[in-house]
């Protein structure tokens, strides 16, 4: 178990700014998302980590020591990619002793650590199968088996997932979860999957153009956004964000009901919602609209679970509500998070 940091890092290529200054610490043993829509430079963060791309600017530290001059295989890493990169003329045996013959272990521990590692994962049954003998999740497992073999203080994990189909995919989350806890090895983790990273992050860091827009637990970065573009990335549908003289003010879709439903509380801000169109999913309702004139970007969604059954149709306008701790304010130039005004 290490902790693992970076300070100031940079990373150009050419004109490109991949990233653009970001510092991080982990905790030792915290399991660390990297989140971030495509090319927003979470795959060269990792890399820099791991040691596989240098800095242009900045140090990488790991366990509390300097280590951005040197090579990968002394930092007492692991990584896992979207491809898995197994070798498809060998065994899972041999795949996953493959590490332990690069670093010369003796063979009389081959068995003993593959073993070790192919029981963690449940894939002891698998070791004489070759590569395209498995399932997508096999591999997988062989992949995260073979990267834990030389019990690395620090695993790096690259969208391993990206390859299984849904269902595979939130048994995968769950067993990775289970045994990132039981062993305990710090692990960075990068997706663009806001389901992934929620569901496995301690703390979640939110990239944007090469930066950090802010880390924290799930429950914060959901529910107290530092900015405009975290509100705006994560949820499904995002955060409703609309603009007010000199603010720019949201809610989340599951907190803006009908008032008789949001209990007619003082504490509430009321709008009138102009309804447009409507989506069943079964079990929510998504109910698209307008709110009124007095804003900026009026078009906002509201997510009804289905066992409120207030009925609503397209071409009405009903009166919704918001309670007032539920409304998130931001600055309209900088998109930070700023006082609240009165609507
Ligand atoms: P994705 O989720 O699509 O993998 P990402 O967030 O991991 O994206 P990066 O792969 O880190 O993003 O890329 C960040 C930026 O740097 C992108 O604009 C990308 O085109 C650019 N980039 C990455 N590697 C190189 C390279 N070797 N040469 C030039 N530009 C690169």
């Amino acid at each position: 178990m290490a902790t693992v940091e970076v300070r100031g890092i940079v990373k150009r290529f050419g004109d490109v700014t991949a990233v653009d200054g970001v510092d991080l610490l982990t905790k030792e043993g915290e399991f660390l998302v990297l989140l971030g829509p495509s090319g927003c430079g979470k795959t060269t963060l990792l890399r820099m980590i791991a040691g596989l791309e240098e800095p242009t600017e900045g140090d990488v530290l790991i366990g509390g020591q300097v280590v951005t001059d040197l090579p990968p295989r002394v930092r007492g890493i692991a990584m896992v990619f979207q491809s898995y990169a197994l070798y498809p003329h060998m065994t899972v045996f041999k795949n996953i002793a493959f590490p332990l013959k690069a670093q010369g272990a003796p063979k009389a521990i081959w068995k003993e650590k593959v073993t070790w590692a192919a029981s963690m994962f449940g894939i002891e049954t698998l070791l004489h199968r070759k590569p395209r003998e498995l399932s997508g999740g096999e591999r997988q497992r062989v992949a995260l088996a073979r990267a834990m073999v030389r019990e690395p203080n620090v695993f790096l994990l690259d969208e391993p997932l990206s390859n299984l189909d849904a269902k595979l995919r939130a048994s995968a989350r769950e067993e990775l979860q289970q045994f990132q806890r039981d062993i305990g090895t710090t692990t960075i983790y990068v997706t663009h999957d806001q389901v992934e990273a929620m569901g496995l992050g301690d703390r979640v860091a939110v990239m944007d153009e090469g930066r950090v827009r802010q880390i924290g637990t799930p429950r914060e970065i959901y529910h107290e956004p530092a900015d405009t573009f975290v509100a705006g990335f994560l949820g499904t549908p995002p955060m409703n964000l609309l603009e007010k003289e000199n603010r720019t003010f949201g809610f989340r879709p599951e907190t803006f009901l009908p008032l008789e439903v949001s209990g007619g509380h003082n504490d509430v801000e009321q709008f009138q919602f102009e309804v447009t169109w409507m989506e069943h999913l079964g079990s929510d309702r998504l109910i698209y609209g307008n709110v009124g004139a007095r804003f900026t970007h009026r078009h906002v969604v509201a997510k009804l679970p289905a066992n409120v059954t207030v009925p609503i149709e397209p071409g009405e306008t009903y009166t919704f509500a918001v309670l007032r701790k539920d409304l998130k304010f931001f600055d309209r130039e900088t998109g930070l998070r700023a006082n609240p005004i009165p609507l």
